[in-house]
């Protein structure tokens, strides 16, 4: 795969997909007491994807993939504004 700049793309725009389902993989695992209900997870990948600090599936305040970071229930943005902590 080419390397490439991707400004708010997520993880499968910019992953070889054995990568990336390898993530994915981890995702699923993750025990249902800790994990993002989904509608939130996707809820909060939509607030990442409209942010300028996503670059290439990565949030550059923390440098976490923002999918696996959004994924624990517990983990919040990162950005002094919080962004996530606006999904009711
Ligand atoms: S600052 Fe927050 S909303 Fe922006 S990419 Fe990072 S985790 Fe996502």
């Amino acid at each position: 795969m080419e390397n490439r700049f991707c400004k708010k793309c997520l993880m499968n725009e910019v992953m070889g997909q054995a990568e990336y389902k390898h993530m994915q993989d981890y995702i699923s695992n993750i025990d249902s007491f800790i994990k993002t209900e989904e509608k939130d997870y996707k809820e909060r990948l939509g607030i990442c994807m409209d942010c300028d600090n996503l670059i290439n599936g990565m949030c550059k305040l923390c440098g976490c993939y923002v999918e696996m970071r959004a994924a624990v229930k517990k983990n919040y943005c990162p950005n002094i504004e919080r962004k996530w902590d606006k999904i009711s």
